[in-house]
């Protein structure tokens, strides 16, 4: 019994200290939008429309999805499918992440549109996404 405890703990171990691996392709996402990041059991599928290639900031807001170990991607999965308020923060640290690409002049402009998203986008409850702009432009 013990040893099948310590190859359990072992399991666990490798899985949170080994880096999900992710592939990047430029074609059109499955879902709405012009990226998108799929979480899957031992990578990341990452789709960039082709007309979005050079949005740096838009692949970063995908990366940001992909970042951390097998274990942390699974639990984000989880989280972000069952939980609305960890899909929103989650959602609203990828855009804030993309917004650092972006030239100042547009960050206003940017900032309205993905509060916009955020409100509609997500399948989020208004109250939550009510303080989408505070939450962007901290
Ligand atoms: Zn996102």
């Amino acid at each position: 019994m013990e040893i099948l405890i310590l190859v359990v703990i072992g399991i666990v171990l490798i899985l949170a200290a080994t880096p999900m691996s992710f592939k990047l392709r430029y074609r059109p996402p499955k879902g709405w939008g012009a990226g998108e990041c799929r979480w899957h059991l031992f990578h990341n599928e990452i789709n960039i429309h082709p007309d979005y290639r050079f949005d740096q900031g838009l692949i970063e807001h995908e990366l940001y999805h992909a970042r951390g170990s097998i274990l942390s991607n699974w639990v984000r999965s989880i989280l972000y499918e069952f939980v609305d308020k960890f899909r929103y923060l989650e959602e609203v640290e990828a855009y804030r992440v993309q917004l650092k690409e972006y030239p100042k002049g547009v960050k206003g402009e940017r900032i309205a549109k993905f509060a916009e998203y955020l409100k509609y986008n997500y399948n989020l409850p208004n109250k939550l996404t009510k303080d989408a702009v505070k939450r962007l432009t901290r």
